[in-house]
């Protein structure tokens, strides 16, 4: 029998930050380094869904260079043959399945996806795709083409995934067994060892998640920001005027979202607590930070370029093995074959 596939997907619209770091990268790689005898890890660039909004065109193939070398400076395991690292848009049966995924997802269901809410709200809805408003349907043919049961992301993929759940169970009802339904949200949780999604917020409003499609790069630690820029970047976050350290993420979001870097990186924010001035924990996350980015950033130097073209070649052609073998079988489902 085949190991059971976890996976996951960074956009390469623009840098990546701490958020998707620690919420979507790290717990793979994580995986890749202790469970791959056991499991099949794919990790990949979702090309397609880069220019669901507004990109640079010219930057995109120096973007997803740079966020292949990002998954090897994460320590993603290049020379294990259980790791795939691919791009979505060299395996053509992600755009053709999402095709067929849309003629059987409802308009009311997408329409209540709250992350196009909230995105086409920032960008107009004059001039947001239909790209965006279906890359839920993109993101499930993603996933059910490799049958794969864990999928590590942030809190704001969540319901994506139950989407995902959802239409392969349709599908599956009407046609047969046709796809593997990837584990609930909980059961994800569970197997990552987390009790819920994880949100890095926004340091200069941490009502909202850190994104790297946002306008203003003050809020977000970019992997590749110099370290005393990211060290400002901490020492201007918004908290609150409380005047407090106490986790508590409904009213102190910023100061919680401090907290959590802090112990994400392996730090400790427990000698903060109570403390009635902002300042040394600001400090000790902005000392963390920096350390942790200097260390990535050596190792982001050191990548081997030829190492990453190779694994590409490598495992393109074996998903577009995997990935046919499931189109097909969808192909005969929906009567195209
Ligand atoms: P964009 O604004 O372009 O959508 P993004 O920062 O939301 O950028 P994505 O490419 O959409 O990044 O997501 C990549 C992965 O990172 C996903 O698994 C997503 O859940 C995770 N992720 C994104 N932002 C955060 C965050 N702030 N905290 C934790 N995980 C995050
Ligand atoms: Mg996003």
């Amino acid at each position: 029998m085949s190991k059971p596939v976890i996976l996951t997907g960074l956009r390469a619209n623009n840098d990546l930050h701490i958020g998707n770091y620690l919420g979507a990268l790290l717990p793979l790689v994580d995986m890749a380094k202790n469970k791959s005898g056991d499991y099949q890890i794919n990790l990949f660039i979702p090309d397609l869904h880069s220019f669901t909004t507004p990109i640079e065109h010219g930057s995109l193939q120096a973007t997803i260079m740079q966020n292949l070398k990002i998954f090897a400076a994460a320590g993603l395991p290049l020379d294990n043959p259980d790791v795939f690292l691919y791009r979505q848009s060299y395996i053509p049966a992600h755009s053709e399945l999402a095709w067929i995924l849309d003629c059987f997802a409802g308009m009311g269901e997408m329409e209540r996806m709250t992350q196009f809410k909230d995105k086409s709200a920032a960008i107009g809805n004059d001039r947001v795709s239909v790209g965006l408003f279906n890359y839920p349907a993109l993101m499930a043919a993603d996933i059910l083409l490799y049958d794969a049961a864990y999928v590590p992301v942030g809190d704001d993929q969540t319901q994506h995934l139950e989407f995902t759940r959802d239409i392969a169970e349709r599908m599956n009802k009407q046609f047969g067994e046709l796809f593997i339904i990837p584990k609930p949200v909980k059961e994800q949780h569970e197997f990552f060892g987390k009790d819920q999604g994880l949100r890095i917020r926004d340091l200069q409003d941490p009502t909202k998640k850190m994104s790297k499609s946002d306008a203003s790069a003050k809020g977000i630690i970019f992997l590749t920001d110099k370290p005393d820029e990211a060290r400002q970047k901490i020492m201007s976050a918004e908290t609150d005027s409380l005047g407090e350290v106490q986790y508590d993420y409904e009213k102190r979001p910023g100061v919680s979202n401090l907290l959590d870097m802090l112990k994400l990186l392996g730090g400790d924010g427990q000698p903060f607590i109570g403390q009635n001035q902002y300042g040394p924990l600001k400090t000790a996350v902005a000392d963390r930070v920096a350390e942790f980015l200097t260390d990535f950033q050596t190792k982001l130097a050191q990548v081997d370029e030829q190492a990453i073209d190779q694994k590409l070649e490598s495992s393109e052609t074996k998903m577009n093995e995997a990935a046919n073998a499931t189109l097909l079988k969808v192909q005969k489902a929906v009567g195209l074959r």
